[in-house]
């Protein structure tokens, strides 16, 4: 293909400057073959096309392309230009084309947008969920283990009368026994969990599911609920609720997704267990699992012939305890009444950041959806 081969365009007229004086010369540009031919009266150059730097059509105003030694072509005929830049066969970078159209850039950053929040929201939670649905049970009352021991160095043998502690313990069985049998008629196999009461300062009214089927309720939280064995059943049973579809488990994995599967892959659980107390204070249910926990405490109480309603009664009590604070832990002294404060949800928000324990279920604001949900449930 030579230069006067009819697939070579008829070219355009611009004006070339030299890159030495001012002067301005009117030449006809031709591409073909790659290359850029300035041809006119005094001037005949070919320059190789791909070292001229070419102006993106991302602009108004006059084109202009400068040459490698410092001269230029120029035009102010834009739509001339772009199509005599076209017919020489100069492809357009993905970019500069997708700059051209607006709708190109918004549909290509909401693509991005999406993509990261899709990855982040589900793609995260969805790994940890088939990860953790895959560690064994072995491992994850090892794992339990280590985290319960973390746990109760920040505990201790509850205070709450021996009959007190009975009376839950009886309460809890008896809804998990008629809970256990009805998921058996359903085919469905209760994982393993026990109860353990410990006092807290630390922690508060509060209880925590932790991986391996412990769960762990504190004696504030049957004081706050004035040993209300009924209601104590409805926060076990959302904590059961943790138990049976591996929350802690998941939690973990999801906050240490990479070391927790080196360290399952190596079967070293060192890397683990000293981000355990990190994990246990930050770590917090989403908002998901928190609606699995509820639903599940549902159906166990259903199972036992208790009515959901104990679980509005629950959130009542932690609404007025994040209100009135630990005089409603303690019995009243004959006359005084505790002061409560009206707290807006930011601040409860904030408390809420404020206390160590994000995995208990007092870390969570009752929010007015979680109560709607019992009272319908109740119905
Ligand atoms: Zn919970």
């Amino acid at each position: 293909m030579n230069e006067m081969n009819p697939a070579s365009n008829a070219g355009l007229a611009v004006r070339y400057f030299d890159g030495r004086s001012s002067r301005a010369q009117e030449v006809r540009a031709r591409l073909a073959d790659g290359r850029l031919y300035l041809i006119g009266p005094e001037v005949n150059r070919v320059l190789e096309a791909r070292q001229v730097q070419w102006p993106e059509r991302t602009r108004r105003g006059p084109r202009i392309a400068l040459l490698s030694d410092g001269g230029s072509i120029q035009s102010a005929d834009t739509a001339a230009w772009d199509a005599w830049v076209r017919s020489g066969g100069r492809s357009e970078s993905v970019v500069v084309r997708l700059q051209q159209s607006w709708r190109g850039v918004v549909a290509s950053l909401v693509a991005l947008v999406a993509l990261t929040a899709a990855g982040y929201v589900w793609g995260l939670p969805w790994a940890a969920k088939v990860v953790a649905d895959r560690i064994p049970e072995g491992i994850e009352t090892q794992v339990g283990d280590a985290v319960l021991e973390q746990v109760e160095g920040f505990v201790k043998p509850s205070q709450l009368s021996a009959q007190e502690q009975q009376a839950i313990e009886q309460a809890w069985q008896q809804v998990l026994r008629a809970h256990t049998a009805a998921q058996a008629a359903r085919g469905v196999t209760v994982r393993p969990s026990r109860l353990l009461i410990r006092d807290s300062e630390d922690i508060g009214p509060n209880a925590l599911a932790l991986p391996g089927g412990t769960m762990l309720l504190t004696d504030d939280m049957a004081r706050l609920l004035q040993n209300d064995t009924k209601v104590i059943a409805g926060i076990l049973a959302h904590e059961l609720g943790h138990v049976q579809h591996r929350h802690g488990m998941r939690m973990l994995v999801q906050v240490g997704v990479l070391g927790f599967v080196t360290s399952a892959l190596w079967g070293d659980y060192s890397g683990i267990l000293a981000g355990v107390p990190l994990w246990l204070g930050q770590a917090h249910y989403s908002r998901e699992a928190e609606r699995e926990a509820d639903a599940y405490s549902v159906m166990a109480l259903r199972d036992a012939g208790v009515s959901p309603v104990v679980m509005v009664t629950l959130f009542e009590r932690i609404q007025l305890f994040r209100r009135c604070g630990d005089a409603l832990l303690k019995p009243a002294p004959s006359g005084s009444a505790p002061v409560c404060k009206q707290e807006s949800r930011e601040q409860a928000e904030e408390d809420d950041e404020r206390g160590f324990w994000g995995l208990g279920f007092a870390s969570h604001p009752a929010d007015e959806d979680r109560i709607t949900f019992f009272r319908d449930a109740a119905r």
